[in-house]
């Protein structure tokens, strides 16, 4: 894997589940500083200690889902001077987030007590984005949002251009972790919007890409042109198999390839996460 280093783009290890390299939120700094995604509510107090001689203007959230935004109440709790930017579809769910802990409860019960449970975020605290919201952190830096379905109906990718750095969130899929499955959880993944994000996001020409799973990567256009191609292959090979199997065998059929074999109990429940919302995303389509 190839990472690159910058001055104004701090990479931080969240240790997500416990896990090195599998969780990041980013630093940016202009005159003043920023924090991209927020980690889960589990690694917050972590993130907390390393965060305490920052003064963050604002916490960007690419979604809502309890690996991205879960962390964000404990955080702007301690950090009165921040302001948590979202999506506007996300908005009610920072404010309230009982929905989306039954959610995550449901989709994944094992996994569930690892992302702990988010706090409510008071509205006051809350800004939303939309696509081509700018961001000025001084200094010549910028995040801009973009609005990037697929992954979630909900979803923002950040972009900075004097940089050229692309924040993706999970519109882009895992880089460099043992889980290599395209990410189309539960319960809303949207294959055509997801490919026509990914598109979209050449459009901005990045020189890097900034996964939150996991770290900074050169070579941007080739990462998203091949994510785009393992998307439409993986929902190709799960729907041969649906029209040969119920649900549930494509998934153990899944689960049993050679290379899913090494997998820690976490990292295969979230391959599971992958083909189950799949199935959906295809069950939906064709109902
Ligand atoms: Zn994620």
């Amino acid at each position: 894997m190839t990472t690159a280093r910058s001055s104004r783009i701090e990479t931080i290890d969240t240790h997500q589940f416990g896990q090195p390299r599998s969780g990041a939120v980013y630093l940016v700094r202009g005159e003043r500083t920023a924090l991209v995604e927020s980690g889960t509510a589990s690694s917050a107090p972590r993130l907390l200690e390393r965060l305490e001689d920052e003064d963050l203007a604002f916490i960007f959230v690419t979604h809502v889902h309890l690996d991205h935004a879960g962390g964000a109440g404990v955080i702007v709790a301690e950090h009165p001077e921040a302001t948590v930017v979202v999506h506007p579809r996300g908005a009610r769910h920072l404010i309230d987030p009982s929905r989306l802990i039954a959610g995550a409860r449901a989709a994944s019960p094992h996994l569930f007590p690892l992302y702990g449970e988010p706090i409510p975020i008071p509205e006051a605290r809350i800004r939303t984005a939309t696509d081509g919201d700018q961001f000025d952190l001084g200094d010549g830096v910028v995040l801009e949002a973009i609005d990037s379905p697929g992954h979630a109906p909900h979803h923002l990718c950040f972009f900075e251009p004097s940089e050229r750095v692309l924040f993706t969130g999970d519109a882009v899929g895992n880089h460099g972790t043992p889980v290599d499955t395209p990410l189309t959880v539960p319960p809303r993944f949207d294959l055509e919007r997801g490919t026509a994000t990914l598109r979209k996001l050449q459009t901005y020409e990045p020189l890097r890409l900034a996964f939150t799973h996991y770290g900074v990567a050169s070579g941007a256009p080739a990462l998203l042109a091949a994510y785009e191609h393992r998307l439409v292959e993986w929902f190709d090979r799960i729907g041969q198999l649906l029209a040969e199997m119920p649900p549930d065998e494509v998934v153990r059929t899944i689960l049993a390839e050679p290379r899913y074999a090494d997998l820690s109990p976490t990292d295969r429940i979230l391959v599971e996460m992958c083909v189950r919302g799949a199935i959906l995303s295809l069950s939906a389509d064709a109902g």
